[in-house]
C-alpha cells in the first residue's frame, strides 16, 4: 500500500532567515525532518520590512539622500547573504539586483500615488527578495523547491495595506497549482494581488495569515509556525519574567488573547484554521526538539491559566452629552462610527449615564480627526501616555496583587476578563507580579 504523505505547511518568519547561517540552519532543519512539508510560507529577511517602510518614508518626503541610503542598506544586506551562500557574482545576485531595480522603479512611478497604494507596490518587495534567495539555496541544497509568486495565488480586493481575501479565487489558484506540481512549494507571506495584478499587503505581521490561507486551501493537516521562541506564553516573557509557556490552547481562547493584543500570532490567522480544523503548532527553529505549543479545537492549559496582555501607548477618550442629558444610542453610534472611520478599535469600552469612555491605540495622525469628530457628538476630553492591562482567567489572588499600591484610571471586569487602565509610569519595564 502506498503511504499518503501528510500535507503540512511551514511558516518561517524574518528571524529564521536573517542571515546566511540562519538560512543554512533552515535547510538543515528541512533535511532532518522525517516527512517534508508540502509548502513553505516565508517572511522578509530580518528587519527588512521596517527598512522598506523607512525607504518609503524617505521617498514620500522626497529626501533623495536618505532614500539612497536605505536602498543601499537593503541591497547590501541581501547581496551579502547571497555572496556568503553562493560566492561572488552568482545568478542569485543578478536576480536580487533585478528585484531591487523593480523596487527603485516602483518608488519613482508611485511617488505621487495615494500612500496605501505606494506602500503595497514597494514594501511587499521584502518577501520577493527573501524567497528568491531561499528557493535558490534550497534547490542548491538538494531540496527541490518551486518558487511561487503569491501575487498569483492570494487574490484580494484593492483595500491597500489591509486587503480582504477573495476566498473562492484564492482557493482555486492554490488548488490548481498544487495539482500540477509535486515539488515543495515556496511562497511569500504578507502579499497578494488584486485580480488586475496590483500587489496588495495583508497588514504588518501578516505572513502567519498567508500561511493559514495556504493551509486551508491545500487541505493541510497541520500548520507549523517556526519562531525564535519555543512556543506561546501566557504573557510576553520580555516584560513579565515569570511568564510560562503554554502547551495547548483553543482557537477561541487564542482569538481572545490575540484580539486583546497578545503578539505571537496575527489574529486574522485563526479564522481559516478554525474553519478547517487545522491545528497550528509554534516551534523553535533554534531548538526544534523543544516541546511546542499548539492552538487547536480542544481547550488546554492555555484556556485555564491566567494570561496577561499589556498594551502600551493607549489614549483614554471621555465623551459626555453637552446638555444635562445622558448617553443615548445615537451618541453611542456616532462615537463608534468615528472610531471605525479612523480604523481604530475600542480596546476598552465603559459607560455610565453621562460618560462614555473609550480606550484606543495612539496612532499619531489619527487622533486629531478622531477628537474633532467626537467633539461634534458631545464634550470630549482625552488623556495620553496610558497602558492597558488585560488579564484573562484572573482567578482569586492575581487582581488583589495587581491592585495593591497601584491606581487604575478605569477598571472593567467580567468573570473571564479583567482590565485595568494605568498611567504608563505605573507599569514597570520588568514586571513581576506575585501569584502569577
Ligand atoms: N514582513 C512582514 C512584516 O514584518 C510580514 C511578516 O513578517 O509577517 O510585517
Ligand atoms: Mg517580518
Amino acid at each position: 500500500m502506498t503511504q499518503v504523505a501528510r500535507c503540512r505547511v511551514y511558516k518561517f518568519g524574518g528571524a529564521s532567515i536573517q542571515d546566511a547561517d540562519a538560512i543554512r540552519r533552515l535547510s538543515a532543519l528541512l533535511a532532518d525532518e522525517r516527512e517534508r512539508p508540502r509548502a513553505l510560507v516565508v517572511s522578509a529577511m530580518g528587519k527588512t520590512t521596517n527598512a522598506l517602510e523607512a525607504l518609503l518614508a524617505a521617498a514620500r518626503r522626497d529626501d533623495q539622500a536618505d532614500y539612497r541610503r536605505w536602498l543601499a542598506a537593503i541591497r547590501d544586506d541581501h547581496l551579502a547573504v547571497a555572496e556568503d551562500l553562493f560566492g561572488p557574482d552568482s545568478p542569485v545576485a543578478d536576480a536580487l539586483e533585478q528585484r531591487l531595480a523593480e523596487l527603485d522603479a516602483a518608488h519613482a512611478a508611485y511617488r505621487e500615488a495615494p500612500y496605501p497604494f505606494h506602500y503595497d507596490q514597494t514594501v511587499g518587495m521584502g518577501e520577493l527578495l527573501s524567497t528568491t534567495l531561499l528557493s535558490a539555496w534550497l534547490n542548491a541544497s538538494g531540496i527541490p523547491t518551486r518558487w511561487c509568486d503569491a501575487r498569483s495565488l492570494i487574490i484580494t480586493d484593492d483595500r491597500h495595506q489591509a486587503a480582504e481575501i477573495d476566498w473562492a479565487a484564492t482557493h482555486e489558484r492554490i488548488a490548481s497549482l498544487a495539482a500540477e506540481c509535486d515539488e515543495l512549494l515556496l511562497t511569500q507571506g504578507f502579499i497578494g494581488a488584486t485580480p488586475g495584478g496590483a500587489m496588495t499587503t495583508l497588514g504588518r505581521e501578516g505572513s502567519d495569515f498567508s500561511a493559514a490561507i495556504l493551509a486551508e486551501a491545500l487541505g493541510a493537516e497541520a500548520l507549523t509556525v517556526w519562531k525564535d521562541v519555543p512556543g506561546l506564553f501566557n504573557a510576553d516573557p520580555r516584560r513579565f519574567p515569570n511568564a510560562r509557556q503554554i502547551r495547548q490552547i483553543s482557537y477561541a481562547e487564542a482569538l481572545e488573547q490575540t484580539w486583546h493584543g497578545a503578539k505571537v500570532i496575527h489574529p486574522r490567522t485563526l479564522a481559516p484554521l478554525q474553519r478547517a480544523g487545522i491545528p497550528l503548532t509554534v516551534r523553535s527553529f533554534l531548538e526544534p526538539e523543544a516541546p511546542p505549543s499548539t492552538i487547536g479545537p480542544a481547550p488546554g492549559d492555555g484556556d485555564r491559566r491566567p494570561a496577561l496582555i499589556l498594551r502600551d501607548d493607549q489614549v483614554l477618550l471621555e465623551v459626555s452629552p453637552r446638555e444635562a442629558g445622558f448617553i443615548e444610542a445615537g451618541l453611542m453610534a456616532e462615537a463608534l462610527a468615528a472610531l471605525a472611520e479612523q480604523g481604530l478599535n475600542a480596546n476598552l469600552l465603559e459607560m455610565e449615564a453621562q460618560r462614555l469612555r473609550l480606550v484606543v491605540d495612539h496612532k499619531g495622525e489619527r487622533l486629531a480627526p478622531l477628537l474633532a469628530r467626537l467633539g461634534a457628538c458631545g464634550a470630549v476630553t482625552h488623556r495620553e501616555g496610558l497602558s492597558l492591562l488585560t488579564v484573562r482567567h484572573p482567578g482569586e489572588a492575581l487582581m488583589p496583587a495587581l491592585d495593591a499600591g497601584r491606581r487604575a484610571l478605569v477598571e472593567r471586569s467580567t468573570p473571564a476578563t479583567a482590565q485595568r487602565l494605568y498611567p504608563a509610569a505605573e507599569c514597570p519595564e520588568r514586571w513581576t507580579i506575585p501569584g502569577f
